[in-house]
């Protein structure tokens, strides 16, 4: 039985009306190019919209071709002088740019909620990772070294370089603006790379406030931001023949769009991509404690998370004590907007136009049979809430369990054996996250090698490391962020060859 709407609605959490931050704690609405803040050349803005009630909360330049080739030569006259510093300078930078962040992570915390409406712990966290993602880099960057040189023809000594790759354009989402930012910003920067960096449309102002915060630590022109579309400003960046990398997270159509426009220039491509990730649970499972990671992994950020642990696939014997388990977590969620104390843990989706996605999903999966054991409805009321939701009576190849929702939802489907497992939880076209759940070691080691998916967790989900590479396979893109991997993809090697006989 679906939980109904009223006892939701009672539940939501709304602030007494005092803003999580003023006009005062905002960066310029300008675009951030070489060194600093410069009016987009259209004069025409873009709105930025608080999710929890739909108004009007900023404007950004609707940047054009003109502005993003401005800050591409900015990003070129730069490279020369930012690649040729010695990791030490950089990791330097890099640790000040950590602590300039940390000295201003609630501000930047409270702005990101502002802007996107996660719940402040959501903010906070992103807020600490992006700050270990700097010093993780500032330290790799010094610890990364090339294979020793060598004589491998005669008289022939071989070495190699490791060279930055030159200007690196970055286009990123809106589930994590400043942290995907980040993870794109840090390796670029250590590796020696300059970059232009176009953020979300939806969620611009973390990336223009760190641009404000940072800007005296970095030499000009080494890190540039544009605001604007995807087609426009994004297309730009992939297809500019001066960069020599183009580095996306977000939709797998983005993806194809920006691999299409980087094709004439050969330049290379590095896409994080969507997910659809399957969390595989069996018979000899702790189930409690798979629901309970499941509360963490199915629904932070309010599932607007391409790791998030949103397809359950589990052994049909287990099924319905499973469920009871999952139902249990998710009735007792805090949903509210991020003014309304420490304790929220779901907020509004981003904007109206994925809170209708959302909602579309739910309409047809009901209007196919599938049933929800708890939530399965928009929130009437101010802003763009969807109930914590997990979908059970999925049949095999329903829409709800094939595609990204990126909501609130978990959907359950279940399985007979472990073979038909193995083969649903990778009849998808996205391969970024997996797990699974089983207490037998045996099963949980040779599991993994079976999944198709760039991590797969085994008793966990959606739990990183700074030290660990993220990267999807198949639909989900290619390129890693985060760890050392992410460094060789933002840089290049390069073999001297010096003949010395004599
Ligand atoms: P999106 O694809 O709509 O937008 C992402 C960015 O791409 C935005 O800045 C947008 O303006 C830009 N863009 C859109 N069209 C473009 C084009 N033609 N050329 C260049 N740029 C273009 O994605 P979103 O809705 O902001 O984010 C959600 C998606 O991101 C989900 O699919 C999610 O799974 C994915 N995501 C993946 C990861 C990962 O690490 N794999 C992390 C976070 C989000």
């Amino acid at each position: 039985m679906a939980q109904s709407v009223s006892s939701i609605q009672a539940r939501i959490r709304r602030g007494d009306g005092s803003p999580l931050v003023t006009a005062g704690d905002l960066a310029p609405s300008e675009h951030f190019v070489d060194g600093g803040f410069r009016p987009g050349k259209s004069g025409r803005t873009m709105d930025v919209v608080n999710p929890c009630d739909g108004t009007l909360f900023a404007q950004v330049p609707e940047g054009t071709a003109e502005d993003v080739d401005l800050a591409v030569a900015a990003a070129v006259a730069a490279k020369a002088t930012w690649g040729r510093t010695v990791p030490k300078e950089r990791s330097e930078v890099l640790h000040r740019i950590a602590d300039r962040v940390e000295e201003h992570a609630e501000a930047l915390a409270r702005l990101e909620s502002a802007n996107t409406g996660k719940p402040l712990m959501v903010s906070r966290d992103d807020v600490a990772q992006s700050v270990d993602t700097f010093r993780f880099m500032a330290g790799a960057c010094r610890a990364l070294t090339t294979a020793a040189s060598g004589d491998y023809a005669p008289d022939h000594l071989s070495v190699i370089r490791r060279e930055p790759l030159g200007v690196v354009g970055i286009v990123t989402p809106w589930n994590y603006p400043l942290l995907m930012a980040v993870w794109k910003i840090a390796p670029i920067l250590a590796a020696g790379n300059t970059c232009v960096l176009k953020p979300s449309e939806q969620t611009p102002l973390t990336t223009l406030k760190f641009a404000e915060l940072v800007a005296d630590l970095l030499p000009a022109g080494v890190f540039n931001v544009v605001t604007g579309d995807g087609p426009t400003v994004g297309g730009r960046l992939a297809e500019h023949p001066d960069i020599d990398m183009i580095a996306l997270t977000g939709s797998v159509g983005s993806g194809r769009a920006v691999a299409r426009a980087a094709s004439d220039t050969l330049k290379r491509v590095h896409l994080e991509l969507g997910g659809k990730a399957p969390v595989i649970v069996f018979e000899d499972a702790d189930l409690a404690a798979a629901a309970e990671s499941l509360r963490v992994a199915g629904y932070w950020n309010s599932g607007q998370e391409c790791g998030a642990g949103c397809r359950v696939l589990v052994h049909e014997s287990v099924a319905e004590e499973f469920v009871g388990h999952l139902v249990g977590q998710v009735e007792t969620f805090v949903v509210g907007e991020p003014t309304a104390g420490d304790e929220v843990e779901i907020g509004p989706l981003v904007s109206r136009a994925h809170f209708e996605r959302v909602t579309g999903y739910l309409e047809r999966a009901r209007a196919a049979g599938v049933r929800a054991a708890v939530g399965g409805t928009r929130i009437e009321g101010p802003g763009f809430f969807v109930a914590p939701t997990v979908l059970v009576d999925v049949p095999e190849g329903a829409e709800c369990a094939r595609e990204e929702i990126f909501g609130p939802v978990v959907t359950v489907e279940t399985f007979g054996d472990e073979a038909a497992a193995v083969s649903r939880a990778n009849s998808t076209p996205y391969g970024l996250s997996a797990s699974v759940w089983t207490e037998n070691s045996r099963r949980g080691l040779d599991l993994p090698d079976r999944l198709d998916f760039g991590t797969v967790w085994v008793n966990a989900h959606l739990v990183l490391a700074n030290e660990m590479p993220w990267a999807g396979f198949k639909g989900s893109g290619y390129g890693r962020d985060l760890s050392v991997y992410a460094l060789d993809d933002y840089s290049r090697t390069k073999h001297v060859m010096h003949h010395h006989a004599r």
